[in-house]
């Protein structure tokens, strides 16, 4: 686990927290703030988390497709083992339905074999490392590193969902975890690559989108210095809502219809 560096003296910001902001800061304080529960725990948020720890379990042992699927299975009969629970099934799912999207989401992954050439870096890696005044928490799920005369890390976000990203240039997630791979923190936690800070100080960040139930890769394009700023812009400015204890809901609305929340607390009802 990832310790907080020397110097912190601001707030821990979770990338995922801050993705909930973004998306409406009003459902981070139902979660964060007043810690309600929510209708957690749909059978499609679980088989995204057994599906990437078996992902990790394949990535570590030489992409060994019958230990993940073994894994995939084992986890997705019994995901108290990985702190999980089912409390509802979505709509137009059932467990063997959801088993066989899982283990063919790992097929087609190993059949494809969508990064080849380059050399793989980490599967989930967690990190703490500072931004501005504060800390940036998050996990990596696959680094990527490709030399030679357009040497670039290439970091990899695997999804399960059915939404396709429509656009993925300027997503803060990438920001992030690109910007992690700049710091001398973040490698303190990758086995094998502690120097990568140096060995890896030249090359481009870029980012990816692996669409698991499509088996396509989506390019989320380089971060460079400006969009490290923006990062930080981002940080700062819900560090301050944090600290005044701001919290506004989504205007555009779109993220209520995966909202935990939707029905049980803000009382709408918004379809896909
Ligand atoms: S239902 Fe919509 S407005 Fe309410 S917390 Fe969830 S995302 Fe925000």
């Amino acid at each position: 686990m990832s310790q907080p560096h020397a110097t912190f003296v601001g707030m821990r910001i979770r990338q995922s927290n801050l993705k909930t902001f973004g998306d409406c800061a009003r459902q981070m304080y139902y979660s964060d703030v007043l810690g309600l529960e929510g209708q957690k725990n749909g059978s499609l948020t679980v088989l995204g988390s057994v599906w990437h720890f078996a992902m990790e379990v394949y990535e570590s042992y030489g992409r060994n497709l019958p230990l993940a699927e073994t894994t995939f299975n084992y986890y997705w009969d019994n995901p108290e083992g990985l702190g999980l629970h089912i409390d509802f099934y979505h709509q137009r799912t059932t467990h063997e339905g959801l088993r066989k999207r899982g283990l063919a989401m790992l097929e087609q992954y190993h059949n494809l074999m969508p990064w080849k050439t380059g050399q793989h870096v980490g599967s989930e890696i967690h990190f703490i490392v500072p931004v501005g005044s504060h800390e940036l928490e998050g996990t990596i799920d696959k680094l990527w590193a490709r030399g030679g005369k357009n040497a670039t890390l290439e970091v990899v976000d695997f999804k399960t969902a059915a939404k396709v990203p429509e656009k993925l240039q300027y997503n803060l997630q990438f920001t992030a975890y690109a910007y992690a791979t700049t710091t001398k923190e973040f490698w303190v936690n990758v086995p094998g690559f502690e120097d990568g800070h140096e060995r890896f100080g030249t090359y481009k960040r870029q980012g990816w989108w692996w669409h698991a139930r499509n088996a396509k890769k989506y390019n989320a394009g380089y971060r460079t210095e400006k969009d490290y700023k923006r990062l930080l812009l981002a940080i700062d400015s819900m560090a301050e809502c944090i600290e005044k204890d701001v919290y506004p809901l989504t205007i555009e609305g779109s993220a209520c219809a995966y909202c935990p929340y939707e029905e049980s607390v803000c009382g709408t009802e918004v379809t896909l």
